[in-house]
């Protein structure tokens, strides 16, 4: 927990300072609903999600008529962390092997990082693992990936540079097969100036890995990078309707003040946010939990 929460110093320094400031002790006031709705929307909660959570807070308030802006406080705190949804261990991997994930995102949001990450934790709690390398379009990325193998303990499969995407990820799942592996993690590109090449790859590889693993993929991970705030929101709807996702990664939490956009990914794209990273380590990457995310912030 501690180190989330001095990874979200940025938005506890924001929303939750600004948050704190205005509930500190005061009688409550109708006037202050601005206020609230002010620091929202700073946040990057969005506009759609500030006006349902002020909804609800006035609501709450007309209800329960509380005297001191405290009280209102613990409404609004109340409200925020029953609209984050609770994820399930994201540790635990379900029954059928191997399970194949898929990593999608624009370039530069983490993706790599991220596979690397998950090859690491997982490998680390006694699954086997193996990786594969088709972000064939940025040379660089296979050689990242090949690094956190090495980390991991993890074997990479790759081939070389342009390779069609859609075969390193079957050559992936292929080995994953033969060698009972538990977890393949799946790297992608993510070239958004060209959406339809990149939707055509992305669908590709979602039909060729199923094909070899029945059920799969099992997750596609969109991960998403926390500074780009609202603009990454627009970024997921283009992912979306190239490959169905199933959770997203929230990742450089450390490098903004806009914690707020969980709020607004779990609404507007109305998938689950089950991981959150907070700098480049193997540790900072872990599995969100709207408790602790709620709590370092406001707490
Ligand atoms: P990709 O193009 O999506 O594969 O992105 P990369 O995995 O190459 O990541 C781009 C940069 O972001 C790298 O320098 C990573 O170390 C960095 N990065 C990834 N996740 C985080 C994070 O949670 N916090 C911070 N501060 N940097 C991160």
């Amino acid at each position: 927990f501690e180190r989330l929460r001095q990874g979200m110093a940025r938005t506890r320094g924001e929303l939750g300072d600004r948050l704190r400031q205005l509930f500190g002790g005061r009688q409550w006031s109708d006037d202050l609903y601005d206020e609230i709705e002010e620091i929202l929307y700073e946040a990057d909660l969005g506009g759609a999600v500030t006006e349902i959570i002020l909804a609800e807070l006035r609501d709450r308030v007309r209800q329960a008529r509380p005297k001191t802006t405290d009280q209102v406080g613990t409404i609004l705190f109340d409200i925020l962390r029953s609209r984050l949804e609770d994820p399930a261990d994201p540790y635990v991997l379900p029954a059928e092997r191997p399970q194949v994930w898929v990593m999608v995102g624009v370039n530069g949001t983490g993706k790599t990082t991220t596979a690397g990450k998950f090859a690491k934790q997982f490998h680390d709690r006694g699954y086997h693992v193996i990786l594969g390398a088709a972000d064939t379009f940025r040379a660089a990325a296979t050689e990242q990936l090949q690094l956190w193998g090495k980390r991991a303990g993890v074997e990479v499969i790759h081939q070389s540079p342009g390779a069609d995407p859609a075969a390193v990820a079957f050559d992936t799942v292929r080995a994953a097969v033969a060698r009972h592996e538990d977890l393949a993690v799946i790297d992608t590109a993510g070239r958004l100036h060209n959406k339809a090449n990149l939707m055509q790859e992305l669908a590709k590889i979602g039909r060729v890995v199923g094909r070899e693993v029945p059920g799969a993929p099992h997750q596609v991970w969109l991960v998403l990078d926390a500074t780009t705030g609202q603009n990454g929101l627009a970024q997921a709807r283009v992912f979306q309707e190239a490959i169905n996702i199933t959770g997203i990664v929230l990742t450089k939490l450390d490098g903004t003040a806009k914690g707020g956009i969980a709020w607004a990914i779990q609404h507007q794209l109305g998938v689950p946010i089950r991981f959150v990273g907070v700098g480049e380590g193997v540790d900072d990457l872990m599995p969100f939990n709207p408790d602790q995310y709620v709590r370092a912030i406001l707490g």
